[in-house]
């Protein structure tokens, strides 16, 4: 382990999204100073933080010059090119580590990982061909879901398979991507685990919140969720052993199914999750506090639930009813885009419904 960062270094955060800028709101708040890689200009982390590299992912230039501009550099979403981790690695160190990042970019290779550590996910193979849907749909059976392996977030690069017959379809709609069939899941709930883990080892996770997504894009994360004392456990150990497994230093999203043969692990993100914004009203310290304490080598916080807390997202126009639907009990993020176009996150709100049940 290396030596603690000390207040006034610059921690790096590739992305300019609104993870980005509440990354760059807490590691401020610890005294950090923050630069973001970004190619956006007007992006929402740019608002908050003290440097802005506006470039492109393929300028080796710009690349370096950010590197060596950071003490530590961290990322806000999985889809960084690898080209651009190689440069930036050679100058400065990244956490989470490289085969986090590898990990969870392929769902293939993510399944991979969690079968091999004894975890369920839902029934799978790989497609590549008609030939391969084909092999798949006779192993698996429908319904079922054919997803890219790659870059899909917010339920896009999805088709459903109701029965055979939509197998022509589906192939034609990941249009020559690699992709993964996924048996369909009957659960009864969606719950998510944020957890940390520190660089000394120690882990803390979050209490899991229940989701619920409209159109594919999470609507809702409450806590607590409707969990067994057991269901909870079984969800915060499964979390601590994805983290300890992939020696882990930072904040990992952890997506359940909940069914009655246990607990179906749908994808872990390796960053702050949007499942995990209650936290900022929900906990002393939250989930983005906990990220960078985690990758600047201090000791973690106390994760501890105090409130009941309701997070909702405004995607597009919800923003505009902002006045009717916050009360006087909830937290008002909003992200500075300017644009409220379709389906675009806007902002968040967290609503504290009681003392923590
Ligand atoms: P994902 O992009 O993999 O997180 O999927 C988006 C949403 O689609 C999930 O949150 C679930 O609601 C649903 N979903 C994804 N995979 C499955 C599955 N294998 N069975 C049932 N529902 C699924």
């Amino acid at each position: 382990m290396t030596d603690p960062l000390k207040t006034g270094a610059t921690i790096g955060i590739l992305g300019g999204g609104q993870l980005g800028r509440m990354l760059s709101v807490a590691a401020s708040r610890l005294g950090f100073k923050t630069c973001i890689f970004e190619p956006q200009g007007d992006c929402p982390a740019s608002h908050v933080a003290n440097f802005h590299y506006k470039a492109e992912y393929s300028d080796t230039d710009a690349l370096t010059n950010f590197a060596n501009a950071c003490d530590i550099i961290t990322f806000e979403f999985e889809n960084i090119p690898t080209e651009a981790l190689d440069i930036i690695e050679a100058i400065t160190p990244i956490h989470p580590n490289r085969d986090a990042l590898a990990t969870s970019q392929d769902r293939f290779l993510e399944k991979n990982f969690l079968t091999r550590i004894g975890l369920q996910t839902a029934p799978y193979a790989t497609v590549d061909t008609a030939e391969t849907l084909e092999q798949a749909i006779d192993q698996i059976g429908t319904p079922a879901i054919l997803k890219t392996r790659r870059m899909g977030y917010d339920g896009k690069g999805q088709s459903r398979l109701m029965s055979p017959d939509d197998a022509p379809q589906a192939l034609a709609d990941m249009a020559g991507a690699p992709a993964v069939y996924e048996g369909f899941i009957d659960f009864s709930i969606e719950v998510s685990v944020i957890g940390t883990r520190g660089a000394d080892g120690s882990v803390s996770c979050f209490d899991p919140g229940e989701n619920v997504h409209l159109n594919g894009i999470l609507h809702t994360t409450t806590v607590p969720a409707k969990l067994s004392p057991s269901q909870r456990t079984d969800a915060i150990l499964l979390t601590a052993n994805i983290l300890n497994a992939l020696d882990y230093v930072g904040t990992m999203g952890v997506e359940l199914f909940v069914t009655p043969h246990g607990l179906i692990v749908n994808e872990i993100a390796p960053r702050v999750h949007n499942s995990g914004h209650w936290t900022q009203q929900g906990c002393v310290v939250d989930q983005f506090e906990q990220h960078i304490r985690a990758i600047a080598g201090w000791p973690l916080g106390d994760g501890t639930r105090h409130s009941n807390v309701t997070m909702e997202n405004l995607i597009g126009n919800d923003v505009d009813r902002l006045a009717q639907i916050a009360k006087t009990n909830t937290a008002i993020h909003l992200y500075g885009k300017a644009d409220a176009k379709a389906g675009r996150k806007m902002g968040h709100i967290n609503t504290v419904t009681g003392p923590a049940a």
